[in-house]
């Protein structure tokens, strides 16, 4: 059986074939048989979710021909949804009801789209692995023990194992591109700007994009296609009017340049695992087998693109997170009567962040102080410069930038949470795209000989996701991935 994309679920709901409530119930089950184990969800809304796809059913009238008509969704849970408890993974926040939606929720929802749950993260979309959420790691369903990277673990936990067909994700640094890497699925950052951050709970509001998880690229075209748009309620979202993405896949690559930074590739210091590698390299063949080129470019500075980011992320992280003081927002530690505000403040964000939040906090607090702005701050604003310049140079001979999205595969739960560096260090190849604001787009290419997924990620010129998606549809049209599924997982692996 192959498991259905978001496009055969739109299609069967459009004809009639199948109706909301049968599609959203399956999403249910999927979710009831295996989530006790995955770890998928922070919030399911079952009832809600059925009371939706049935008034969607009966009203057909107004529902048919939008995009999305009858389809589950799931929602990162640092997306604001009406009415639905949204905690970014965070003690902090474990009881908030936001009044209003994100846009790109609204977006979704106004498509007909059945949103069935919110999907668990590392804190505050800070981490790699989904192993920061206050509640519960998420577990990769190609092998329970392992990681399926984050932040948006959950989101590519509930594509992976067909809980739904669609996810949305934020990617501040990697965070939609690496679990699905890793989770062997679809994730796309769209331009900053693409995808109004309206409504997303704030990490680094210079870098964070809001995108889709997805099965196909196919998908992934389909979903920005609805969620991305100018918005008056984000003053940096991009006026520019929204391309027709899935008119884009035509399939045709014939002399498209792809651009290879081989040297910041093969250097020591990206680590990259030789079956990942070997991976890489045929699906660059791929492509080239459909008639594109392949030219060297060099990205001098990325090399420098992690310290960079840890930089400018951690600075506005800092910032970001001031407003959670326990009187706004969220958590309050009880008081005895003799604390001062500022004693409630102290606890309040003591009790209410876990570890990694308070690292960021402290390493953005430090950098931003007088004395060391200049030193920290300042510098990696002038490396980021660079690094976009470097993009700049880079597609005067390019269309595309190829890179591994990871340069690992999923590793174990708990190999890497006591050394925060090694953590910072999976995003070599990701963080460099949000720096520079550029779209950028993983796909599967392929497994290690342990049976893990391994990703591919070509990176755009600013707003041209349509060319990022032709090229990724291609690969995916010859290599075969979406054939792929996981089984069924219902039981965690031993503990190794
Ligand atoms: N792994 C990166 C970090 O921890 C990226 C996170 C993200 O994209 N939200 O900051």
């Amino acid at each position: 059986m192959t498991t259905p994309t978001l496009v055969d679920l739109r299609d069967a709901w459009q004809s009639g074939r199948r109706s909301a409530v049968e599609l959203c119930e399956e999403a249910l089950t999927a979710i009831a048989q295996q989530d006790a184990v995955l770890g998928a969800f922070n919030t399911v809304i079952g009832e809600a979710a059925l009371a939706r796809a049935a008034s969607i059913d009966r009203d057909r009238a107004t529902w048919a021909g939008r995009p999305l008509a009858g389809v589950p969704v799931a929602i990162k849970d640092n997306l604001c949804t009406r009415g639905i408890r949204t905690t970014a993974s965070s003690r902090i926040l474990e009881a908030f009801v936001p009044p209003y939606d994100a846009t790109a929720v609204a977006k979704l929802q106004a498509a007909g789209a059945v949103i069935v749950g919110k999907t668990n993260c590392d804190e505050f979309a800070m981490g790699s692995s989904n192993e920061n959420s206050a509640f519960r790691p998420a577990r990769n369903p190609w092998a329970t023990d392992r990681i399926p990277g984050g932040s948006s673990g959950g989101s590519a936990v509930a594509v992976a194992a067909g809980m739904t067909t669609l996810a949305l994700g934020s990617d501040t640094g990697g965070s939609i591109r690496q679990p699905a890497a890793l989770c062997g699925i679809v994730g796309l950052k769209p331009t900053y700007g693409r995808v109004s951050r309206y409504g997303l709970l704030a990490f680094a509001s210079s870098l964070d994009q809001i995108g889709p998880l997805t099965w196909t690229v196919r998908d992934a075209a389909l979903a920005l296609s609805v969620i991305a748009g100018g918005d008056p309620a984000d003053a940096t979202s991009a006026p520019q009017p929204v391309a027709d993405y899935l008119a884009a896949l035509t399939g045709d690559v014939r002399g498209l340049r792809i651009g290879v930074p081989t040297a910041l590739i093969d250097g020591h210091h990206a680590g990259v695992d030789p079956d990942v590698a070997s991976k890489f390299g045929a699906a660059l063949q791929t492509l080239v087998a459909r008639g594109a080129r392949l030219v060297d470019i060099a990205l001098p500075n990325a090399a420098a693109a992690i310290p960079t980011y840890y930089l400018v992320a951690t600075a506005e992280a800092s910032s970001n997170l001031a407003r959670y003081d326990g009187v706004r927002y969220g958590y309050r530690a009880p008081a005895d009567g003799r604390d001062d505000l500022r004693t409630m403040y102290r606890r309040s964000r003591e009790q209410g962040f876990g570890a990694e939040v308070k690292r960021r906090i402290m390493l953005g607090t430090y950098v931003l102080s007088a004395g060391y702005y200049d030193a920290y701050y300042l510098k990696a604003q002038q490396v980021r410069t660079l690094i976009r310049r470097d993009y700049d140079e880079a597609f005067a001979h390019a269309d595309v930038v190829a890179m591994p999205t990871s340069p690992t595969p999923a590793f174990r739960l708990g190999e890497r949470v006591a050394d925060p560096m090694q953590m910072y260090l999976a995003d070599i190849f990701t963080v460099s795209a949000n720096l520079a604001g550029l779209p950028a787009i993983s796909v599967p290419c392929g497994f290690t000989a342990a049976g893990l997924p391994v990703g591919l990620q070509l990176t755009g010129r600013h707003l041209d996701e349509a060319t990022l998606l032709r090229a990724a549809d291609a690969y995916e049209r010859d290599a075969g991935w979406p054939e792929h599924r996981p089984a069924r997982v219902t039981t965690a692996a031993e503990p190794a």
